[in-house]
């Protein structure tokens, strides 16, 4: 995975900043709340969503299990349409294999659709180190970008911002890229639309080469498939001479008839609508109609490890809706940010650490980021069990080094429970000495116990009240 955000210190940390800003907990309270409102009127229209939902998740989970035959019957398919398809093991390859096409095509500018596998890998930052300027298109990463800023949620990268903030940002920066910012331009959506529209036009009218993602890869046929609501996705997918798309294994889908559950939850579990505004279809490449090179790249970059994971897999069924992040408490109060990554919240809470591994002091923070409230779970179109992943994801973190502690406590929990004399003995022992306990935990314990209360220890064990009482009952029977 890309390192554009490795460095970060652990989440709670990275989440202080966010926590103590009220301007940017408001931005986000209100945006999530808005989309989950409207997701939820939009799904409770639907009296067949749990049907629907579970065959999604059927779907993925047999495609999961098949990968192997899926992608190659994919490449076949999209070869014998006229496209070429590249493998890429992690973020290095795929970013030199993208940087040699379009080398190859003699240009030295991109246009982007709005893409996570891209960002994932810090696609824009290697074309940049090649001398090859990539221009975001959707509105929101075109904010981030000029912002020189990170998205902060998959749907909305700049729901941090408030259209003050937007505004400031084109007037001082949209000129260092292309057109400027019309005079005495307001706050107001749309004015800021439009100016944005002048901005992408030129570019573009002007491009020979863009860069996609894809929400989908349909196997039977090598069709790709581009969500959007803009319609910028739509410009770059058919305007430019060569289209290089980049997408995650875990995007195929067998049939189309498949593809239809998707195009069902989707829209509805991501902004709220019955059907996307634009849903960009292609096959290879036709002459005289759209792009003349089409190039896919697929993209492992640590999938392969999280399909091994019989748990952590179910979160390669992700298709990136975004409904985890709107509900999360967690996310609603860090932010985007603190996560690390370019996958915020309960998803990106178990895809990062699974995609990048739990080495580094965030991804290893990245299981404990949440209450484990399960509405993730809940909302998921896709039924991903997100509070099960994270518990087996500690599970995994706390075997690492650094968790001696709390390894050594577990282990002798487990003896004194395999030993009913060895645990009534440590009964007995912590009851004689129960004033003696303290009421916050020493060492690394201190901060949990910090918001918590120490149980007090009772007098006696229920063991040892039980053996009393069945004493006190064969005395009395006696006399
Ligand atoms: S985990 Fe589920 S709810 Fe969250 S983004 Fe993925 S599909 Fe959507």
């Amino acid at each position: 995975m890309s390192g554009t955000f490795l460095g970060m210190p652990a989440f709670p940390e990275a989440a202080r900043t966010s926590v103590h800003n009220p301007t940017l907990r408001a931005n986000i309270r209100h945006a999530t709340h808005t989309i989950r409102t409207k997701r939820a009127a939009a799904v409770a229209e639907l009296d067949d969503w749990a049907e629907l939902r579970e065959a999604g998740k059927q779907i993925k989970e047999h495609t999961l299990r098949h990968l192997d035959r899926y992608l190659v019957q994919l490449e076949e398919a999209v070869t014998a349409a006229g496209g070429t398809v590249h493998w890429a093991a992690d973020a290095d390859e795929a970013n030199r294999i993208v940087t040699e096409l379009v080398r190859a095509t003699g240009e030295s500018e991109v246009v982007k659709v709005k893409s996570m596998a891209t960002q994932e890998i810090g696609l824009n930052e290697a074309l940049e180190a090649a001398g090859i300027a990539a221009y975001e298109t959707d509105l929101a990463e075109l904010i981030v970008q000029l912002g020189e800023d990170r998205p902060s949620h998959i749907l909305v990268p700049a729901i941090h911002r408030n259209r003050g903030e937007i505004r400031d940002i084109f007037r001082r920066e949209m000129g260092r890229w292309g057109r400027a910012a019309p005079d005495g331009l307001s706050d107001e959506p749309a004015q800021l639309a439009e100016a944005a529209r002048l901005h992408l036009r030129e570019k573009f009218l002007r491009a020979k080469v863009a860069v996609s993602g894809a929400n989908f890869m349909v196997a039977e046929t090598g069709t790709l498939v581009v969500v959007e609501s803009e319609g910028n996705g739509r410009m770059c997918l058919t305007l430019p001479e060569t289209l290089i798309s980049v997408a995650g294994i875990e995007k195929v889908v067998p049939t189309w008839r498949d593809l239809e559950v998707f195009l069902q939850t989707l829209p509805r579990s991501s902004t709220a609508e019955r059907m996307n505004p634009y849903t960009s279809m292609w096959t290879g490449t036709t002459p005289g109609d759209g792009p003349r090179n089409f190039h896919l790249v697929l993209l492992d970059n640590g999938r392969t490890d999280t399909l091994a994971d019989e748990v952590g897999r179910q979160a390669l069924r992700c298709i990136r809706c975004s409904a985890c992040l709107n509900v999360c408490p967690v996310y609603e109060r860090a932010g985007g940010h603190a996560y690390g990554s370019v996958y915020p919240g309960p998803i990106g809470a178990i895809l990062s650490p699974q995609l990048r591994g739990t080495q580094s002091e965030i991804d290893a923070s990245l299981p404990y980021a949440s209450s484990l409230c399960g509405a993730c779970y809940d909302v998921c179109p896709v039924a991903i069990d997100i509070p099960e992943v994270l518990v087996h994801l500690r599970e995994q973190v706390a075997e690492q080094p650094g968790h001696r502690l709390e390894r050594a406590a577990m282990g002798a929990a487990a003896k004194a429970f395999d030993h009913p004399s060895v645990l009534a003995a440590g009964q007995r022992l912590a009851s004689l000495t129960r004033r003696l306990h303290p009421s916050k935990l020493p060492g690394p314990g201190r901060a949990w116990s910090e918001s918590r209360d120490l149980p007090a220890f009772p007098a006696e064990s229920f063991r040892t009240w039980f053996k009393r009482q069945e004493r006190r009952k064969r005395e009395e029977g006696t006399r």
